[in-house]
């Protein structure tokens, strides 16, 4: 028998959660963010749960092949563009949009042999300074892209550093809209921005998180209301049961001692299948039907979890660490992350069923 930890995953509710985000946007169309092998999930495994999207969005050159080689058609964007010229070879063939930052890119286009002109992202710097072109050089790296014969389209792109925030898109925004007299399709709006700022939904949108049931400010409160459901599910079982007696420790560094008899059980997952070490006493986990909460240090293998009030839980009940009955979210809140940190650290060694 294997261990009996292992992740599902859901394609019914990515369908689910990408037809709610279509409601939300009108007319705009939707690149699906699949990168980090779609947030943890596995690009193979969802994509088909996605095929409603009108694009994917990916970051890595083997991300865009391999959805071609899955037999996805339709636009691929990469989000980062080229890491190199060389890359452009790549880009012609599977026909991939590119966002260009950086003006080495500029001459890697002109100079590049094509079999069609590409599809290109200009980034604007918005503010976040982290990728783009700033906004005085801005209509200069248009007018040369336009102009060159390699380039199909052009395309205004922007990323917010704080779409999770009230007013925290205005100042950014205002950036972009000194280039309205251009005309361009612009593709602005990551999943804070859909979910909060209706203003920045434009052509395109981007959508990572909220697609896999999480929240782009890592409290699930804040999506609560959108019901979006989780695409994954990191289950376990309990593999041993203790009672220990007032004033006895739990697990490394004995950083947990009981005030009062307890009945704790001992769930086969730890920090080497993704779950956050730094997750605390009180962190909760799903047991039959309830949250637990967690009671001293996670281990490599295992973590341990109180049920004194659970009689029923025996060795073999399954626990969830996250997913359907437990967002992420509330997993990682306790930990000091935000969900899609755990999701895209589930680790290799747990086997994954959908
Ligand atoms: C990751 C990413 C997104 C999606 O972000 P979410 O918060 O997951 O929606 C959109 N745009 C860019 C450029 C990104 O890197």
């Amino acid at each position: 028998m294997p261990r009996p930890i292992r992740a599902i995953i859901h394609p019914h509710n990515l369908e689910h959660n990408l037809a709610v985000i279509r409601q939300k946007i009108g007319q705009a169309k939707i690149w699906s963010v699949m990168k980090a092998d779609g947030y943890g999930h596995g690009i193979k495994r969802i994509w088909r749960g996605l095929k409603a999207s009108d694009g994917f969005a990916v970051l890595d050159l083997h991300e865009a092949v391999l959805l071609r080689e899955e037999g996805w058609q339709g636009p691929i964007l990469l989000l980062e563009g080229f890491f190199q010229a060389a890359d452009l070879v790549v880009i012609d063939q599977y026909q991939l949009t590119t966002s260009v930052h950086s003006r080495w890119q500029l001459a890697a286009i002109e100079q590049a042999t094509l079999s069609q002109p590409i599809s290109v992202y200009i980034k604007l710097n918005s503010g976040m300074n982290r990728l783009g072109f700033s906004v005085s050089e801005y209509s200069d790296i248009v007018d040369q892209l336009t102009h060159m014969a390699n380039v199909a389209n052009v395309t205004l792109m922007s990323h917010f550093a704080n779409s999770d925030l009230p007013g925290g898109t205005q100042v950014p925004l205002e950036k972009i809209q000194h280039f309205s007299s251009l005309s361009l399709p612009t593709c602005i709006a990551n999943s804070g921005a859909v979910l909060w700022h209706q203003n920045t939904h434009y052509d395109w949108v981007r959508a990572g998180i909220v697609l896999y049931g999480a929240s782009p400010s890592g409290k699930w409160a804040d999506i609560a209301e959108y019901h979006l459901k989780a695409a994954m599910t990191l289950q376990s079982e309990i593999i041993a049961i203790h009672h220990i007696e007032a004033g006895q420790s739990i697990g490394y560094g004995s950083k947990f001692t009981s005030e009062k008899p307890m009945r704790i059980a001992t769930v086969a997952c730890g920090y080497a299948d993704g779950y956050p070490r730094h997750a605390p006493t009180g962190t909760p986990v799903w047991c039959q039907g309830r949250r637990c909460e967690l009671l001293g240090a996670v281990s490599m293998d295992m973590l341990t979890i109180d049920i004194s009030d659970c009689p029923e839980v025996t060795i073999g009940t399954p626990v969830e660490l996250w997913g359907e009955n437990l967002p992420v979210d509330d997993v990682a809140q306790f930990a000091g992350t935000i969900g899609y940190e755990l999701l895209c650290a589930l680790a290799r060694r747990v086997p994954i069923d959908f």
